[in-house]
């Protein structure tokens, strides 16, 4: 039993060093998830950066070189001009930079393109023209033609003495860079807005972004239509700053960046949600972890189950005798132990098969296998649950019977006796049969001080005495 004590407190440590192993490697896989994360995060800076010099500081600077080219301040300023030679420098740019070119002179009331389109300035379309001209200023950026949007980056030609004798500058498809940035946005997972010095969205990568915004002044989407500003705005230590860049986590775990791009008047805004993400990492973590640990209790109890359901095949396995199915020589030491710690009295029987060793010698072993089976039953028929059987080897048997006086087990034993002697005992070879009988020795002693040993001899001297008086018989030892 000490054994099976020591067992258990294995299998608890095999569970505890188990669901300490499953804690540590969950913990240490999330750890590594969440920095993976972050590394993603923060390799997405790089392409970020260049998506902005390539996709607005270029156009930008592209426009601003035009502007001050004396190329084109000399031929801004003429009073003839060859409107070919012009058409052939703006598709020159057009096809380096992958950017549509113009230019508007002042002077000619015209505006040409690389597309060699040609429009006067009082017409329609080139309303952008006076709006920006008045305005203070040399660079802009503006949103314009309406059935094919382009973000046009506009700069103010000067001549030598600072008189505006135009504009110039390159104008990029939206769609084009719309698609840019919806690419970068899935690839990341970040928002990004571009917010103009009126607070209103001139480019994002989410499908709010309404190019004709600045025709149909009712499709403009403003910074505080954004669900995640009005929490920005409602927080007082964000710096309200238009120029200063933050970083600034929402309620709902929205993590918002914003940043200035100077040349343009212009901030962008990233929109992350790593917060979020986390927490999710953490959720799933607990979600498997109760799901593992549910799982890993069953598998123990099971386990436990089955080691005890084996632990007490093996321990009647080891307790019983293979033949007769009862409890053998150590089993009985055992029982022994247990009624002498309850009772006072008792009695113990040993039984002994006459002339056993002629069964053997005449109808072979086997047979003489099926008398000793016989026997152990008729032995254990009539006992109560306290009694205990057993073989105490060979032929003999043992009974143990608490609380019992020597005359009571004799008029147990004797009928035994007389039953066994009546059994016609097969002869499984030749199907005929045989009779046998069994002696008996009684020994009845009070339990205290006592051991086995004392009975054993007690009943196996009234044994003797019995077998001495010509067998088939019981005496009680005195
Ligand atoms: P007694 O009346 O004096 O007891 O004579 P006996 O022949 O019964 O006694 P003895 O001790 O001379 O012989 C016991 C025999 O029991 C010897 C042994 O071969 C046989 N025996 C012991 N165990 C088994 C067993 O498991 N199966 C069989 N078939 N025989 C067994
Ligand atoms: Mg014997
Ligand atoms: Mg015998």
């Amino acid at each position: 039993m000490k054994f099976g004590n020591k067992f258990d407190r294995y299998i608890a440590v095999l569970f505890f060093v188990t669901i300490v192993t499953v804690i540590l490697t969950s913990y240490f896989t999330l750890k590594d998830i969440i920095n993976s994360h972050n590394k993603q995060v923060q390799s997405a800076i790089t392409p970020l950066f260049s998506l902005i010099t390539s996709e607005i500081l270029r156009p930008l600077n592209v426009a601003n070189f035009m502007a001050h080219n004396q190329f084109i301040i000399d031929y801004a300023s003429k009073d003839e001009i060859d409107k070919e030679f012009i058409a052939d420098y703006l598709s020159r740019i057009s096809k380096s930079y992958n950017m549509l070119a113009f230019i508007a002179l002042e002077k000619h009331n015209l505006m040409l393109d690389s597309n060699s389109k040609e429009r006067l300035l009082n017409s329609k379309e080139a309303e952008w023209y006076h709006r920006l001209k008045d305005l203070p200023g040399e660079q802009f950026s503006d949103i314009g033609n309406s059935e094919d949007p382009h973000l046009y980056f506009d700069n103010k030609i000067r001549n030598k003495d600072g008189e505006f004798i135009g504009f110039t500058g390159v104008a990029i498809d939206l769609n084009y860079f719309a698609s840019k940035f919806k690419e970068y946005s899935e690839r990341f997972g970040f928002e990004l807005f571009f917010v103009d010095s009126n607070n209103i969205i001139t480019l994002s990568s989410n499908s709010i972004m309404r190019s004709e915004s600045h025709h149909r002044k009712d499709l403009i989407t403003r910074l505080s239509d954004l669900p995640w500003h009005q929490s920005l705005i409602k927080n007082s230590k964000v710096d309200k700053n238009l120029s200063s860049e933050f970083v600034y986590n929402t309620e709902d775990g929205l993590l918002i960046s914003q940043m200035p791009i100077q040349e343009l008047n212009w901030r962008m805004f990233i929109v992350s949600p790593p917060a979020v993400e986390q927490n999710e990492y953490w959720k799933i973590f607990i979600g498997r972890f109760l799901l593992f640990f549910f799982i890993a209790v069953i598998f123990y109890l099971v386990l436990l189950n089955s080691i005890s359901y084996l632990k007490n095949r093996l321990i009647t396995h080891s307790e019983t005798d293979y033949l007769t199915q009862l409890p053998n020589r150590s089993h009985i030491h055992s029982r022994f132990d247990t009624i002498a710690k309850n009772n006072k009295n008792l009695c113990v029987v040993l039984a002994d098969i006459d002339n056993f060793k002629n069964i053997n010698d005449t109808y072979g072993h086997l047979v003489g296998d099926d008398v000793l089976k016989i026997v152990s039953e008729q032995l254990s028929y009539t006992l109560r649950k306290i009694d205990v059987v057993g073989r105490w080897g060979g032929e003999e048997f043992v009974m143990l019977l608490p609380e019992t006086s020597a005359e009571q087990a004799l008029i147990i034993v004797e009928r035994i006796r007389n039953n066994i002697a009546a059994i016609s005992f097969p002869i499984s070879t030749t199907s005929g049969t045989f009779t046998t009988t069994i002696s008996f020795g009684i020994c009845e002693l009070s339990l205290k001080d006592k051991n086995i040993e004392d009975y054993i001899e007690g009943a196996d001297k009234a044994l003797y005495e019995a077998k001495n008086n010509g067998r088939n018989q019981s005496v009680i030892f005195n």
